[in-house]
C-alpha cells in the first residue's frame, strides 16, 4: 500500500496525523486551518486509500456527539534502519511511527562497499521475509550528500561512494542515505525526546562527539554537517591533549575511547567502560575523579550549546550517554560555571545510546524520504 496522497494538502493531514494522532477531525481542522468540509472531503479519500483509520476505541464525547479521532495505520508500512561499523550491519525494522519490531546483525568480511551494500541487501532480505519494507535509510558516520553519495567516511576509508544508489539497485526498495547524527536528531525530533520542541540540541558521546541541532522546525544541516566540527571544542584548559594537539578539547574530554584510556593510565591496567563505570559507581577514587573532570567538560559543552543556540531542550545520547548519569553532578557544575544565573535553567535529557537507536534514527531517514517522497534516489518521478 504506498504513501501517496493525492495532494498537497492530503499529505498535510495525513502526515499531521502521522506526527500528532490520532486527532480527532474538529482537533485537525484547527491544527491545519481547514474548513471542516475540506477536512471531511480529504479524510473520507484517506481513509479509502488505506492511509488513516477511524480509531472509535479513543472517542470522546463533544456537546452530546462522539468525536472519533482518526489515527495512520502504523504497521501497513515498514522501514529498515541500518547502522554500520567496519565488521558488522546492523539492522532495525520500524513501523510507520517508527516503533522498533525487529532488530538484528549481521557479520561483515571487509568494509569495502561491494561488501556493504551486499550485507546491507542480506539484511534486506532477511527483514523482508517477516516484513515487506518499502524503504531503507542507512546512517553513516561522515559526510553524506542530500543524494545520499558518502563524500567521506573515514572510519570506513570511503571516499565518494553513492551509496544510496548502490543499495537502491541491489535491493529495488528506494533507499536513502545520511549522516548519522543528522538520522539521530531527525528520530528525535519526528519521534522522540524533541517532539513538540520547535528548536533543541542533540549531543552523542561515543567514538566521537557529535551535535545536531533543530531550529524553527528544522534541523540545522550543510556540506560540512558530518565532519565533525564539534570534536575539538575546547572544554577544559587543564585536561589532556586529542591526536592534534589541543588541550581538553571535546574528543580528548568526552569520548569514550579517550576516558577509557585515562581510566586505564590511572589504573595502571586495561578498563573499559562498562568496568570504568562499575569504578565510579563503587567510589573508586581515580575512576571518580575522571568522571568528574569528563561530567563538568559535558557540562561546559552544554553551556555553550544552550548559550549560542537558544534550545529549549538539550538531548543528550550515544553510546557514551552514561557519563551524563554517574556525573550528572558535575555535569550540572560545568553548566553553572558557563551559564548566566539570570538565563533560564537548561533543560537537559538523557536518551539510550544503544546500537537500536541509531538503526531507529537511520530508518526514520527512510521513513521521512518515503512520505514526503524526496531525495528519492533515481526516481523517475523527480
Ligand atoms: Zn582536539
Amino acid at each position: 500500500m504506498p504513501w501517496r496522497p493525492s495532494d498537497d494538502l492530503a499529505q498535510a493531514v495525513a502526515l499531521e496525523v502521522l506526527l500528532h494522532g490520532p486527532l480527532p477531525r474538529i482537533e485537525l481542522a484547527r491544527r491545519l486551518d481547514l474548513a471542516p468540509a475540506t477536512l471531511t472531503r480529504i479524510s473520507a479519500e484517506l481513509i479509502d486509500a488505506g492511509l488513516l483509520i477511524e480509531a472509535p476505541h479513543l472517542a470522546e464525547r463533544r456537546n452530546g456527539r462522539p468525536s472519533i479521532p482518526l489515527d495512520v495505520v502504523s504497521d501497513a508500512h515498514h522501514f529498515l534502519g541500518i547502522k554500520l561499523s567496519t565488521d558488522s550491519v546492523m539492522a532495525a525494522v520500524t513501523d510507520l511511527r517508527a516503533e522498533v519490531v525487529d532488530y538484528f546483525e549481521l557479520p561483515l568480511s571487509s568494509a569495502d562497499p561491494a561488501t556493504v551494500v551486499q550485507g546491507i541487501h542480506a539484511a534486506t532480505e532477511q527483514a523482508g521475509s517477516t516484513y515487506p519494507i518499502d524503504a531503507i535509510g542507512i546512517g553513516v558516520g561522515g559526510v553524506v550528500t542530500r543524494e545520499g553519495v558518502v563524500t567521506s567516511a573515514p572510519f570506513l576509508g570511503w571516499t565518494d561512494v553513492p551509496l544510496a544508489a548502490m543499495v537502491q539497485e541491489r535491493t529495488g526498495i528506494p533507499a536513502f542515505a545520511a549522516n548519522d547524527l543528522a538520522a539521530f536528531t531527525e528520530a528525535q525530533h519526528w519521534f522522540g525526546l524533541g517532539i513538540g520542541h520547535d528548536n533543541f540540541a542533540a549531543i552523542t558521546l561515543g567514538v566521537g562527539v557529535g551535535f545536531g541541532c533543530v531550529a524553527n522546525g528544522r534541523l540545522l544541516a550543510n556540506d560540512d554537517s558530518g565532519v565533525g566540527l564539534v570534536g575539538h571544542w575546547p572544554l577544559d584548559p587543564n585536561g589532556r591533549t586529542c591526536v592534534k594537539g589541543h588541550r581538553g578539547c571535546a574528543e580528548a574530554m568526552l569520548t569514550v575511547p579517550a576516558i577509557v584510556r585515562n581510566a586505564s593510565d590511572a589504573m595502571g591496567r586495561p578498563v573499559d567502560w562498562g568496568e570504568f563505570l562499575t569504578l565510579v559507581h563503587e567510589g573508586e577514587p581515580e575512576a571518580v575523579r575522571i568522571a568528574s573532570d569528563s561530567g563538568r567538560a559535558l557540562g561546559r559543552l552544554i553551556a555553550a550549546v544552550a548559550n549560542l543556540v537558544a534550545p529549549s531542550l538539550v538531548i543528550v545520547g550515544g553510546e557514551g550517554v552514561e557519563l551524563a548519569d554517574v556525573a550528572a553532578e558535575a555535569v550540572q557544575r560545568g553548566i553553572r560555571e558557563d551559564r548566566d544565573p539570570r538565563a533560564a535553567p537548561v533543560h537537559v535529557e538523557l536518551t539510550s545510546g544503544s546500537n537500536t537507536s541509531w538503526c531507529r534514527g537511520a530508518a526514520v531517514i527512510a521513513l521521512q524520504g518515503y512520505v514526503l517522497d524526496r531525495r528519492r534516489v533515481g526516481s523517475r518521478r523527480g
